[in-house]
């Protein structure tokens, strides 16, 4: 039998990070690699029970946990304490798999760049390792260039902004305002503290460190943004194809079956991501700016979406014309002919599915990368409009009604969504810039 190489894969625990990791790890494994995927105890639970039955057993794929403790902490232990017992959590599984499977060892680790401490346990132990993107090419050089902006005297060693003023990397790349940095969080100071000393600080050490350096997007997608990090390897857009997407929630496919009742380009798609929630004022306004459209719509409201109920009367109202689910299969939603637009929080990943699939963008973004992700939308490439909330920070039902009416007449916005796509679709189909980066990088690790 064919020894294979075999790579661990880790993400960091997040839907963001868990989805597009597990489209990596289909395309290794089709590719013919052995593939060790591993998650927190809670996030490989999860994943378990969504997983549908058909994509259990991967022969070359297995799926595994290590305790609680991937995750940045808000309150918890001492950070070295922590670093110190995730260090040795990783050694020892990558250990044990090495006994186990001797003739098979690790022989390449791909971490999220949210976890890129992963990538100093491998090199400690010689084994070369990736770095991985989940988030686009202008948000990560930003990221790279905070020493310069710490310099500059634009923010402080804490990632805190101490000047009201827009960065610019490029002409071509829409400048980021020093209160939507990819380190943001609502002016809430301690987190972006927090933030910006687990995710970032450290990110210019751990590419250096790392053998190759991954990003989910694509060169055609983001010329200017590529340009500016020439030694990352863009392999995107990720699809899921026939794969598992790598969702924590079970999909809802009844949608799809009332997708195929409503007529073509006719059904607003509403989803947020995995972790934007609602106070009960905007999810009443968002529940009525949908009743006043009168478009039929699909409406992904998870569990811990909000808090409120629905506006009395409004799920009566609204029963023919909508259909309200806890998790859709997004990547197959967004390619339904009936769609006709995406309001969208503009995480990173539903940009690229929105964007594969040419479907128009309602931008709302929320916290991080998404505001910047929302200008690349609607400045860049020209694929949407946002929605701009009230002097009280609340987008109203008559903003919501009228940029949906806007969106979907606007000629121009529909001629260049199908044009990204072609794009998009172009880069990762056989030939093109990303699929040429994905099997040149499947060549140089094998060589391992
Ligand atoms: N998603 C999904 N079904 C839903 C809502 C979201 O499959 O009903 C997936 C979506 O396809 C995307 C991911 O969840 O791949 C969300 O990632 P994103 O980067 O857009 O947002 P985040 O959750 O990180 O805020």
């Amino acid at each position: 039998m064919d020894r294979k190489a075999h790579v661990m894969i880790i993400p960091y625990p997040s839907q963001g990070h868990v989805g597009p990791l597990m489209k990596l790890a289909y395309n290794l494994a089709d590719e013919g690699f052995k593939v060790t995927f591993v998650n927190t105890e809670s996030i490989h639970t999860k994943i378990m029970s969504a997983i549908p039955q058909e994509f259990e057993e991967h022969s070359l794929i297995s799926l595994v946990s290590v305790p609680e403790g991937l995750e940045f902490n808000r309150h918890g232990k001492d950070r070295f304490e922590e670093v110190a017992e995730r260090f040795d959590h990783l050694k020892n599984l990558i250990e044990k798999i090495n006994r186990l499977e001797n003739d098979e060892p690790i022989t390449h680790v791909i971490a999220d760049i949210s976890v890129g401490w992963a990538l100093q346990v491998s090199k400690k132990m010689g084994i070369k390792s990736t770095a991985f993107v989940p988030y686009g090419s202008a948000n990560f050089a930003l990221v790279l260039q905070f020493p310069k902006l710490i310099e500059a005297g634009i923010m402080d060693v804490n990632g805190i902004p101490l000047k009201d003023e827009f960065i610019s990397l490029s002409k071509e790349i829409p400048a980021w305002n020093t209160n939507e940095l990819v380190w943001s969080f609502h002016g809430d100071q301690e987190l972006q503290k927090l933030i910006f000393r687990h995710f970032i600080r450290e990110t210019v050490e751990y590419v250096k460190i790392s053998d190759f350096l991954l990003v989910n997007s694509a060169c055609e997608l983001e010329q200017s943004a590529c340009d500016l990090i020439p030694n990352a390897i863009p392999i995107g857009p990720l699809h899921a194809s026939n794969h598992f997407a790598g969702n924590l929630w079970p999909e809802d496919s009844t949608c799809l079956t009332w997708l195929d009742r409503q007529p073509n380009g006719s059904v607003i798609y509403l989803a947020f991501g995995s972790t934007v929630v609602y106070n009960k004022q905007q999810f009443n306004e968002l529940a009525f700016g949908l009743e006043i459209t009168g478009q039929p719509f699909l409406w992904v409201v998870r569990s811990d979406f909000t808090e409120a109920e629905f506006p009395d009367g409004f799920l009566e109202r609204t029963a023919n014309s909508g259909k309200i689910v806890k998790w859709a299969p997004q990547e197959k939603v967004l390619a339904h002919t009936s769609i006709s637009c995406f309001v969208s929080h503009c995480g990173w990943n539903s940009t690229m599915e929105g964007l594969s699939m040419g479907v128009p963008f309602l931008c709302w973004p929320y916290c991080a990368d998404q505001f910047h992700n929302k200008d690349t939308i609607c400045k860049n490439w020209k694929v949407g409009v946002g929605l701009v909330p009230d002097e009280n920070g609340i987008v109203t039902r008559d903003e919501i009604k009228g940029k949906i009416e806007q969106l979907v007449s606007d000629k121009d916005i529909k001629v260049n969504s199908l044009k990204l796509k072609k794009m998009a679709r172009k880069s990762i189909s056989e030939g093109g810039s990303s699929f040429k980066n994905f099997l040149s990088f499947v060549e140089q690790i094998k060589k391992f």
